[in-house]
């Protein structure tokens, strides 16, 4: 009997000291991985949107940012390595988009392509600044312009635009971040982007580029740009699809602007 209090008190004592550094996030449970620390220092000297996120929350998102680079494999193109700077400041553009699904960690894709900036194409003949290839389970970009992305608030940003591709994909592939976005709201999001397309096209709007015109993909991706650089502006404008896009991601960067 004795033996067996002791044994119970042992294994409660390593399961506690296992918990400890775990982030409770919903029912979801953040093991602590290696790098958060490293991920953090980037975080705080160039990413506005995890510096305006109140302390609990940029917890969160750093576990999340080391998580993700532990889940990727990041591959240099014309260049030497990729730093940890890329790393962190890459897996920073898509927790800021998946912020509002603790699960969602873009699994599908394995890998990271990083060139210095831009680069040939040779399936179309053209140069791109990034791309997504589902293919390849690949996420690819030109770190010179996915820097300038972040440096001004014009409603571009090349990081946000490619995760944006990435993330419905992932919604429509069959592994175990499945079918995450609600449905309701993906199709009432479908119904208003196809008008907002329309009048993008006929020149009567002028909020958004008209790369945006393109397709729903592209239009998608252009929206998230806006909504995360331009918030006050986009729901100015646009109301109903801010909210819809918020209500999508569960999540309104609205809410962050001037903090902290
Ligand atoms: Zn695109």
């Amino acid at each position: 009997m004795v033996y067996l209090v002791l044994l119970v008190v042992i294994i409660s004592y390593f399961y506690n000291q296992g918990r400890k550094g775990q982030i409770e996030y919903g029912s979801f449970t953040l093991k602590p991985t290696f790098g958060t620390s490293k991920v953090k220092e980037y975080l705080e000297k160039y990413f506005t949107f995890y510096q305006s996120l109140p302390p609990k929350s940029k917890k969160i998102f750093e576990k999340r940012v080391a998580y993700f680079i532990s889940c990727k494999e990041f591959v240099p193109r014309k260049m030497s390595e990729v730093s940890w700077e890329m790393k962190a400041l890459i897996s920073a553009s898509a927790i800021q988009l998946t912020f509002g699904f603790p699960r969602v960690h873009l699994s599908y894709f394995q890998y990271i392509l990083v060139y210095p900036e831009q680069f040939f194409n040779s399936a179309n003949q053209q140069f791109h600044k990034g791309e997504v290839n589902p293919q390849a389970k690949t996420i690819v970009l030109g770190w010179k312009h996915f820097v300038e992305g972040y440096l001004s608030k014009d409603g571009r940003n090349l990081g946000l635009h490619e995760m944006a591709h990435a993330l419905r994909l992932e919604n429509r592939v069959m592994n175990r971040e499945y079918n995450f976005l609600d449905e309701d709201v993906l199709l009432s999001w479908e119904l208003q982007a196809t008008q907002a397309m329309k009048e993008l096209a006929n020149g009567t709007e002028d909020f958004f580029r008209d790369y945006g015109a393109t397709d729903r993909e592209e239009f998608f991706a252009v929206a998230v740009e806006n909504f995360f650089e331009r918030p006050v502006e986009f729901s100015e404008k646009h109301p109903k699809l801010y909210s819809t896009l918020s209500n999508l991601l569960r999540q309104d960067p609205k809410l962050l602007i001037g903090k902290p």
